[in-house]
């Protein structure tokens, strides 16, 4: 039997990729979008997307009431992606979420929701393997180079700065790194924010400009020698391999999966 998907954000640049990821895949089938400019329309209603009857609502209780599904995808805004996603876990639909700019208060509630409601729940900063397999690397890196900075480069739409990825990245590299503060005890910055964001030491740049989709470069820096572990989004397709895994694994979860390294 396939597995039914409700779909908010379908104008979007990665909602509309997923739109056709899901359509591709034949144990999937999409049953209703949210979307807050067609409501009451149908999918093939919108310009641009798949010749598809799929009910489009603005409302998401509305939408579940009316609508039953397995899993429920956000690639929307975290002002409203925050309220989908706990709303899917009250009804009882498991959500994958793409939406990037959860505060960890938001994550740490959704993750007391999904255990209490034992509904499986996967919010994933990037769901571009590499850019999983680059966090892994620099993580393990950073045990034995421990001087580091981060450089993330992305289009110059993007709401959230630093990058959700930037900041995991961070936090993995702090599982393995002790605490040191980057650059010059004495430095000072002739122009604020020229040293960029700081995460237990580590400093964060952040590049925003149109013709980039999602670029990091993690350097590590010791006497003679570099290590650069960068990785490159060329385009929306790449996250959806990371979408499509996530469906199928958060299937047999009960918990809150946060970062797709967590169930890969
Ligand atoms: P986008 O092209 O700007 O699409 C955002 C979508 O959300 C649009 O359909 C937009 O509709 C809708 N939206 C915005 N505000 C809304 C609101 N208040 N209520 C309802 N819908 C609203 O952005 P994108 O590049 O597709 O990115 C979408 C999200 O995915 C972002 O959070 C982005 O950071 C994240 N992202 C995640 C990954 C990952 O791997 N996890 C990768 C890339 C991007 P309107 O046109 O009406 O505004």
């Amino acid at each position: 039997m396939a597995i039914t998907i409700i779909l908010a954000g379908p104008r979007g640049r990665m909602g509309s990729e997923a739109v056709k990821m899901v359509e591709n895949e034949s144990d999937f089938k999409l049953v209703a979008c949210i979307d807050r400019k067609y409501d009451g329309k149908q999918l093939k209603d919108i310009e641009g997307l798949p010749d598809l009857s799929v009910p489009v609502f603005q409302d998401i209780e509305k939408c579940f009431q009316q609508v039953n599904a397995d899993i429920f995808i956000d690639l929307t805004v975290p002002e409203v992606g925050y309220y989908h996603t706990k709303t899917a876990i009250e009804n009882n639909i498991r959500p994958v979420v793409g939406t990037t700019g959860f505060t960890d208060e938001q994550i740490v509630e959704l993750s007391q929701l999904a255990e209490t409601k034992k509904t499986g729940c996967i919010i994933a900063p990037n769901f571009a393997i590499g850019a999983v397999l680059m966090m892994k690397f620099s993580e393990m890196a950073a045990k034995y180079l421990p001087d580091v900075e981060i450089i993330e480069k992305h289009h110059d739409r993007k709401l959230d700065a630093p990058s959700g990825t930037a900041k995991k990245t961070a936090e993995l590299i702090m599982k393995t790194r002790e605490t040191r503060k980057q650059g010059h005890p004495d430095e000072k910055e002739t122009i604020h924010g020229s040293r960029g964001a700081e995460m237990d030491g580590m400093r964060i740049h952040s590049v925003r400009l149109p013709g980039l989709v999602a670029h990091q470069e993690v350097i590590f820096g010791s006497s003679g020698q570099t290590l650069s572990i960068k990785h490159d989004s060329l385009n929306r397709e790449s996250f959806m391999e990371g979408i499509k895994v996530s469906i199928y694994k958060v299937m047999d979860m009960k918990e809150l999966a946060y970062g797709l390294e967590n169930i890969l």
